[in-house]
């Protein structure tokens, strides 16, 4: 099905099938049971099947449906496009890494809404410093399996997770080559998760202590050693098509402080320059998305996506702090969770700085300093 084709069947069906959150409830609780809802009738209805392989539930087509149906979830804000965007994160690396029948097992059961999955990279003291992880993966006692110690930190949603995509280090190598990843079960014996609160009054991620967790051998993704393979192969999986589906909601968001503005003709440039800067991010995601659709794949260049859209957003609620003076600090706390959620923009999927760093080393060729 072409683009167009699918966007219009897609908005006449949702149009007659109601899937509106409950606007009384905004608990994070009330957010991820709608999630679960708006995916599983999107793939019940087969909306959520396009743009993936029939080897996982899916029925095939280009990976820009994908970003259609994010789109539209996004604009009649169905679901919060952060957690919806989960799936495209997760998802490709199952496909790429995992054996056919372990991601025909799981990946219909992420996208039909019966599971979240969640991102165990980060490790205290190993954030942008990835390779330096140092949750240790070994051999278990009849060598066909693994024994998994250590903590991860700012996995989110953990709590609500039954599978975490986790980096481990299986070789006795510093760095990079010493590094695999697993499949694993967050109900496994040994795991527990410990939710932080987000200074916009969230539980939106957790600790995670593993403490000689039993993981099976089939369960390894990719081969020994291939986890730093894996992680550069997903991140850019956070650059795409989920800033596709985030700039949608940022459009929402512009849209509603126009409505809300009280002097229009003062504020004219400030809020020309926000939506400059949105569409700057959405142009830039297109070509991304183009790209992704022909090749498959994506690299360091989406470093430049993450900058642009990290601006944007930050920009785009800065300009609500001031052309609604008060708002954000006193009297209206949906546009104050957004705002100091905007400030974690520039933290997640690579911090800015980390981000500028790829574009000066991968795309300049400036050098290592
Ligand atoms: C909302 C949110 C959700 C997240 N979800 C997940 C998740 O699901 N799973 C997961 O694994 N992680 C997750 N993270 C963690 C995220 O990936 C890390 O926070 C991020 O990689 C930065 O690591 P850090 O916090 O350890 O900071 P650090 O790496 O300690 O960085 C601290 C500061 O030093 C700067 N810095 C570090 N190295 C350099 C350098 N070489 N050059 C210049 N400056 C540098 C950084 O830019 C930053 O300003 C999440 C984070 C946030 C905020």
């Amino acid at each position: 099905m072409d683009t167009a084709t699918f966007r219009t069947r897609l908005s006449a069906w949702l149009d007659t099938h109601d899937l509106t959150p409950d606007p009384a409830d905004d608990s994070l609780d009330a957010h991820v049971a709608q999630l679960d809802r708006v995916r599983r009738e999107l793939w019940e209805a087969g909306w959520m099947r396009h743009g993936w392989p029939e080897a996982v539930g899916g029925v095939g087509g280009p990976s820009v449906l994908r970003a259609v149906l994010g789109e539209e979830v996004a604009t009649r804000q169905l679901a919060e496009p952060g957690l919806y965007s989960m799936v495209e994160v997760l998802v490709p690396t199952l496909i790429s890494y995992a054996s056919p029948t372990l991601a025909a097992e799981v990946v219909p059961r992420l996208l039909g809404g019966r599971e979240q999955w969640c991102q165990g990279f980060s490790e205290p003291g190993s954030g942008s410093d990835l390779a330096s992880l140092s949750t240790r993966a070994v051999r278990d006692a009849d060598g066909h399996g693994w024994v998994i110690t250590g903590q991860k930190v700012w996995t989110s949603l953990a709590q609500y997770a039954t599978r975490c995509v986790l980096l481990a280090r299986t070789g006795p190598d510093p760095g990079h080559a010493g590094i695999s990843a697993f499949f694993l079960d967050m109900d496994s014996p040994g795991v527990t998760v410990r939710p932080l609160r987000t200074m916009h009054g969230v539980d939106e991620f957790a600790e995670v202590f593993l403490d000689e967790v039993h993981v099976p051998g089939d369960r390894l993704l990719g081969s020994v050693g291939d986890g730093w393979r894996l992680a550069m192969d997903l991140l850019p999986h956070e650059r795409s098509t989920c800033f596709w589906h985030r700039v949608a909601h940022l459009y929402t968001r512009l849209d509603r402080l126009i409505d809300q503005r009280e002097k229009p003709e003062d504020e004219a440039a400030a809020l020309g320059e926000a939506y400059l800067a949105l569409h700057m991010v959405r142009c830039r995601s297109h070509a991304t998305q183009r790209r992704l659709a022909a090749s498959g794949r994506l690299g360091p260049e989406t470093s430049v996506d993450k900058i642009l859209l990290a601006t944007a957003e930050q920009q785009l609620f800065d300009t609500a702090r001031d052309v609604l003076p008060g708002s954000v600090e006193l009297t209206d706390p949906a546009w104050r969770t957004e705002y100091l959620y905007s400030r974690a923009a520039t933290i997640y999927g690579g911090t800015a700085e980390v981000q500028r760093n790829i574009v000066a080393r991968h795309l300049l060729g400036l050098g290592k300093e």
